[in-house]
């Protein structure tokens, strides 16, 4: 049994497409047992993106190298720089402006292997290679390329943990233990 961050960003819940979203992950069987729509403060955002995590802004400063060089863009007249750690810090900055520029959904999803699955239904991070089916593949379709050059981070409806370690951290930085709730649904036993 595994706990998992959900976030619906600024543009899913300014699309309506917040219900949708939950209701795609509630149909699997996973459960619903924290949510509410705030406004993140810059300081939830820094903590939600941590500047320390060095290895996840080069890895993301890595992507968008590939996805440039699958395109034939050069990053150097793009972005001003083809270092992967600084197109990262880069990404970082436009992260933080995207998730607080509006209210968000922000979720806890419970169930059995809650993180992977949840990873599957949102597919892909970069919408444009997200399998149809997915939530991102359905109901986007953003890409590094589009982002970056318009300066702002990927539109990608979404956050979800990427790892348990990443659940760990993430669910108490956007709720206290209070706000999570115990209940039983009526499949649960069917599903068992
Ligand atoms: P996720 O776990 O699938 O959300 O992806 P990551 O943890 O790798 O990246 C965090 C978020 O940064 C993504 O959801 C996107 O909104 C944004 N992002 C990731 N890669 C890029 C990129 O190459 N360019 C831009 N502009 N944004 C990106
Ligand atoms: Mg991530």
């Amino acid at each position: 049994m595994e706990q998992t961050l959900v976030v619906v960003k600024p543009d899913g819940v300014a699309r309506g497409l917040t219900g949708q979203i939950i209701s795609r992950l509630e149909k699997v069987g996973l459960k619903l047992v924290a949510g509410k729509l705030i406004q993140a403060t810059k300081e939830l955002a820094e903590k939600h993106y941590p500047a320390e995590r060095g290895e996840l802004w080069e890895g993301i400063g890595q992507k968008t190298l590939k996805n440039y060089q699958s395109l034939g863009v050069d990053p150097q007249a793009l972005l001003g720089t083809a270092d992967p750690k600084e197109i990262g810090k880069m990404v970082r900055v436009w992260l933080l402006e995207y998730i607080a520029s509006g209210p968000v959904f922000a979720a806890v999803i419970e169930g059995p292997h809650a993180v992977e699955l949840v990873r599957k239904l949102a597919g892909n991070t970069l919408p444009f290679l997200s399998a149809p089916g997915t939530i991102r593949g359905d109901l986007s379709f953003d890409s590094a390329y589009l982002a970056n050059t318009a300066k702002r981070a990927i539109k990608n409806l979404l956050h979800a943990s990427g790892t348990l370690d990443e659940a760990k951290y993430e669910v108490p930085l956007w709720f206290t233990p209070e706000e999570l709730v115990k209940y039983e649904r009526t499949d649960e036993k069917a599903m068992r």
